[in-house]
């Protein structure tokens, strides 16, 4: 697990392919993002790690409904009383009322690797969901944060904007950053038109530092890289 502060009290906590996010403010501190199942200690060592306690972690905000996002919900609530905030159209999956939808088998790789990672993969969790949060809001949280609807990869899928600092987008795996800035992958993506309407939405907002699900952080002017693929995918 590596720790690394991306601009001044924000920090990502890469585990393996995926990453969650820490943002520190003035009283408690808010996570983007919980990982797959079994990381709640590798993420209270990073809480740890800027000196706080695990009931400093007031909020955890999921991006969606993933198992590599929402992995350690479940457990990290139990550790902090931390609120969970996910949209509503992917809430009954995190709460365990809808099961996790598998590949998409429209994706050729969704349909022969789909079964198998099913059968392989990590077993499904589930987590309470305190707040359901949609398009527009202002969440008051880590100073202000505001909630972007991007469906597409999942039907509920949330970026996060904080406009500090020329504004931090947390992207989630609305759009990858692995090689190069992209779509997510196929194979995990519902709606892959609706996923590109959600990068044009994005492209419009101002942001300067691009954080990912998946792949490196952008820094300096993250959204004309953003507009860059919206142009690219309207080709
Ligand atoms: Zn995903
Ligand atoms: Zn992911």
């Amino acid at each position: 697990m590596a720790v690394e502060e991306i601009v001044s009290r924000v920090y990502g906590i890469g585990m393996g392919y995926v990453n969650a996010f820490l943002i520190a403010g003035d009283d408690g501190l808010t996570l983007v993002d919980s990982g797959l199942p079994r990381k709640k200690d590798s993420i209270l060592r990073a809480v740890a790690g800027l000196g706080r306690q695990p009931a400093d972690l007031t909020e955890i905000l999921i991006t969606h409904h993933h198992i590599d996002h929402m992995g350690s919900l479940g457990d990290l609530k139990e550790a902090t009383g931390a609120k969970s905030y996910v949209h509503p159209l992917d809430s009954p999956v995190v709460r365990g009322d809808r099961p996790q939808p598998g590949p998409n088998p429209a994706s050729i790789l969704g349909k022969f690797a789909g079964p198998l990672i099913e059968r392989f993969g990590p077993a499904p969790t589930t987590a309470p969901v305190d707040v359901e949060v949609a398009d527009g809001e202002e969440l008051a949280v880590a100073g202000g944060i505001r909630v972007v609807h991007t469906p597409g990869h999942t039907p509920g899928h949330l970026s996060f904007l904080l406009p500090r600092d020329g504004g931090i987008l947390f992207a989630g795996d609305a759009a990858t950053n692995i090689i190069r800035l992209g779509l997510p992958i196929g194979m995990f993506t519902a709606d892959r038109e609706q996923a590109k309407e959600s990068i044009r939405r994005l492209a419009s907002l101002e942001f300067e530092v691009a954080c990912f699900g998946h792949g490196r952080v952008l820094k300096g002017e993250a959204n004309l890289k953003f507009r860059r693929l919206a142009e690219k995918l309207a080709r």
